[in-house]
């Protein structure tokens, strides 16, 4: 088509496809010539023409005899500036009229006056995008049908301005290929091209029988010498595919254009797709590839995993979060940090070239696998290779583009040009600018908290290391009870399923009296039944751990110190050792080193309270599945199964008034736990008298928490867990807490797009956090009380346990 790009006349289809047959019988869409030139609108007197250029045309009637070449795609017409047309873009309103205006049917082809003169009203709406206009809706109806009013005046300028948005991509994206002059692999695309210390090789083949389809592919030239490479497959076949594939692919290219992550371009062109008029199903796999660094970061929208092939001819699949495909419904994606060392092929595809009629997927991918293990001369033989061997009849669209790193990492510094800020696009967006997918972290303390934060930096693209004063990675033996805000957020760290395995789920959810009988509550009010699950430390420490690359944790690494200036932050240890990065986490548990750099330093509150605490093997008695609490004055009494049944935890909170240091190396006295809950329901006794039998542990632990404290962050500096917000266990939510922590955290983090925007990620992460956590510490304290008088405060945790963290935090970026 001339003159008109793909992208501009897909979305003048799905424009057209939208106004007829409701709102219109024929139908045409402009775009001001000027636009498509990539300059400013000229200033031209008051009276002169207006070149416009009609990017398609439609008709109610299938069938309608309208010669093509009536109305050509690509058509410029100088239109007068008394038209209708003309001056719906001058007034910025529609305009209607019951006859087609003189001179501009004297500006149309022969064929076209006939046609025109058929139609009895006429409506001209202006196409406007961020307030500039950008063209004309021109649209007309027949003698049959009712003449325009002002109602469709109205839908007129809704249809414009959706039309608008897609128009708008359409020109920035032809205005930055034709500035960077870069090759455009759009289908049916077969190029070669030389990125930086990158070789790229596309193919884009429509299925068999269409010109287009819904496969597409983009590359993009980000900052830093980064590459991104996006793959798409739309559901369908032809033009309306296309006319989606239209609207998503630009969409994609302008996002990540941005320069955001990959899993940030997912979850926006998904919001896309889900607002998109008409129902759409699409998948997609968004790359960046570091080639200084010899890695790449991918997400996906259930789309097919990528390939990698080495030098050597081996192949894998590497192992990549789940993403739910492009336009059901609004969701979120994580990313994964893959090697790419240079030689190795990275190959990213659609269905249609692994998945036929008579050859499952999981075939294709292991063909497509052993072809890409063959040497091959250069990429674009590998391409070629690929769809005649594996393409069959070309039942669907077909995209495969291969990548692979050309030249030795030599890092790069930051600070590279066409770097940008994102906050026009959503307030109060990203934190910094210029992008740095390799923010560093240094997380001190190897806890729950600052495990579970490693691995969610980790999953956000973040390089962490963990550095704990402990000799040995472990947790000492004792239950943790996860409620429902917790195991959203371990789901999302990919450990939901081995928690289910190694915890319990609790089938009920027990209140009661010293004496044993039950107090009635709401679910809320407690553990939830079905849902809260409980677990020993170890296990979940354990399979937290097990989610982090080798070498991420540093045990025996006492933190003594920290320091930081404008550029990075620096935690000392005992060793003499120091380690530098963005950011420093201190998770560092109550006692905190690090808090003392954030606020004044100041000592944890004694509650008055002691906890005996620890494990004992299964007991015969005690009903499975079951977490239950016995409260009574002064002292309350909790046991809760875990490690799948075989042991209960317990823990028996009584008064002492002697400041008993919170430490899991004090033994508890059994004798003395007993003496406390003497004359209490027999099934405590049994308990306690199990703790000195083959199997069983107890410990005693001061209860100590803190005040909330006035801020958790000071640069680069910020607590998490513990280190931020000790709190007493009544409500039974530190770990929990720490999760969310761990998760907002690595989510603002994330979406930093530099180094320079970490301060501000920690200041949103402080302000997000603060008083929720202060909200739990303060209830922790009144849930206390209730425990301790027969349980006449229970409260509502519905604020607690509904609570989506990880949402509250996307929300922000
Ligand atoms: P910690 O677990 O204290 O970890 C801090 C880590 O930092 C440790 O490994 C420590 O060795 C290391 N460290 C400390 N200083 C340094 C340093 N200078 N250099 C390097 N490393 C250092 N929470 C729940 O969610 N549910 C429950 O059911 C529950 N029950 C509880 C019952 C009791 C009796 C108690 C006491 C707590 C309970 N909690 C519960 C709370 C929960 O245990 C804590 O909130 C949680 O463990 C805090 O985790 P953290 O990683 O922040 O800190």
């Amino acid at each position: 088509m001339p003159g008109v790009s793909p992208d501009l006349a897909q979305v003048a289809a799905l424009t057209l496809e939208a106004a007829i047959p409701g709102l219109a019988d024929a139908a045409g869409v402009f775009v001001l010539e000027h636009w498509l030139r990539g300059g400013d609108p000229v200033s031209q007197a008051a009276d002169a023409n207006v070149a416009v250029r009609r990017l398609g045309t439609g008709f109610a009637r299938a069938g309608c005899l309208v010669p093509d070449a009536a109305f050509p795609p690509g058509e410029v017409l100088a239109l007068a500036a008394d038209s209708p047309c003309v001056r719906c873009m001058r007034d910025r309103a529609p305009a209607l009229s019951a006859q087609p205006h003189g001179g501009t049917l004297e500006r149309l082809k022969p064929g076209a006056r006939q046609v025109a003169a058929r139609y009895a009203s006429f409506l001209a709406a202006p196409v406007i995008a961020q307030g500039v206009v950008i063209g004309f809706l021109s649209l007309a109806r027949t003698p049959g049908t009712p003449a325009f009013d002002s109602s469709a005046a109205e839908t007129a300028a809704h249809l414009a301005a959706q039309a608008g948005i897609g128009m708008a991509s359409s020109l920035a994206l032809l205005r930055h290929r034709s500035a960077a002059d870069l090759p455009q692999p759009r289908q049916p695309a077969a190029s070669r091209c030389k990125w930086p210390q990158i070789d790229i090789a596309g193919r884009c083949v429509p299925a068999a029988g269409y010109h287009v389809g819904g496969d597409w592919y983009d590359i993009i030239a980000l900052p830093a010498g980064r590459t991104g490479l996006i793959v798409g497959d739309v559901m369908g076949h032809g033009a309306p595919a296309a006319a989606v594939m239209a609207q998503l692919s630009t969409a994609a290219y302008a996002l990540a254009d941005l320069d955001l992550s990959p899993a940030q371009v997912l979850r926006q062109l998904n919001r896309t797709a889900v607002a998109l008029p008409r129902t759409t199903f699409a998948t997609c796999a968004y790359v960046i590839i570091d080639s200084q660094n010899q890695e790449c970061v991918i997400a996906t929208a259930g789309h097919v995993p990528p390939v990698l092939a080495t030098s050597a001819g081996t192949t894998a699949i590497p192992r990549l979060p789940g993403g739910q495909a492009l336009g059901i419904t609004h969701a979120s994606y994580d990313q994964t940090r893959v090697s790419l060392p240079a030689g190795t092929v990275l190959a990213l595809y659609t269905d249609g070239l692994v998945e036929t009629r008579t050859r499952p997927f999981d075939q294709g991918i292991a063909e497509l696998q052993a072809i890409l293990a063959r040497p091959h001369q250069h990429l674009d033989a590998a391409c070629d290779d690929l769809i005649a061997s594996l393409g069959g009849s070309h039942e669907d669209d077909i995209t495969v583009v291969l990548a692979t790193v050309t030249q030795p990492s030599a890092r790069e510094s930051d600070g590279q040009a066409d770097r940008r800020g994102l906050a026009w696009i959503w307030g109060c967006g990203p934190f910094g600018e210029g992008n740095d997918v390799t923010l560093r972290a240094v997380v001190v303390g190897g806890g729950i908290g600052g495990i579970a934060a490693a691995v969610a930096l980790t999953r956000a693209g973040i390089d962490v290391e963990v550095h704990e004063q402990a000799q040995r990675l472990t947790e000492v033996g004792a239950g943790v009870s996860l409620a429902p805000n917790g195991l959203r957020i371990l789901e999302r760290l990919g450990v939901g399923e081995g928690v289910r395995g190694v915890g319990v789920r609790y089938a009920s959810a027990q209140l009661r009296l010293p004496d044993g009988q039950a107090v009635r509550h709401e679910p809320y009010q407690f553990a939830m039944a079905g849902q809260n699950v409980g677990i020993h430390r170890a296990d979940l420490l354990a399979l937290l751990a097990g989610q982090l690359p080798a070498g991420t944790v540093r045990t025996g690494h006492r933190c003594t110190g920290f320091s930081q200036d404008d550029g990075s932050a620096t935690a000392g240890f005992a060793d003499g050792t120091t380690a530098t990065a963005d950011v420093v986490i201190g998770a560092d548990g109550i006692h905190s080193i690090l808090q003392g750099f954030v606020v004044a330093p100041a000592e944890p509150v004694f509650s008055g309270v002691v906890a005996y605490r620890g494990l004992v093997p299964r007991m015969e008695d005690y009903p499975a599945g079951t977490i239950r609490m016995w409260m009574g004055e002064g002292q309350h009494f909790l046991a809760f199964p875990v490690r799948a049944g075989q042991q209960l935890n317990y823990v028996g909170f009584v008064s002492s008034g002697t400041a008993v240091r919170e430490s899991w190396s004090a033994a508890g006295d059994p004798a003395a736990l007993a003496a406390h809950f003497a004359g209490w329901d027999p099934m405590i006794g049994q308990v306690i008298a199990a703790i000195s039998a083959p199997g069983g542990s107890g410990f005693q632990w001061g209860m100590y928490d803190r005040v909330p404290l006035p801020r958790w962050s000071s640069g680069r500096l910020t607590l998490l867990g513990d280190a931020a917000h000790p709190m007493l266990p009544h409500l039974g939510q530190g770990v929990n807490q720490a999760l969310e922590d761990a998760v907002v955290l690595a989510t603002l983090l994330g979406a930093c797009t530099g180094a320079a925007g970490v301060p501000r990620a920690l200041t949103a992460y402080q302000e997000l956090r603060r008083d929720r956590t202060a909200r739990v510490q303060l209830g922790s304290r009144r849930q206390g009380a209730g425990w301790d008088s027969s349980g006449s405060q229970l409260v509502d945790r519905r604020w607690i346990y509904e609570y989506d963290a990880w949402a509250e935090a996307t929300a922000l970026i």
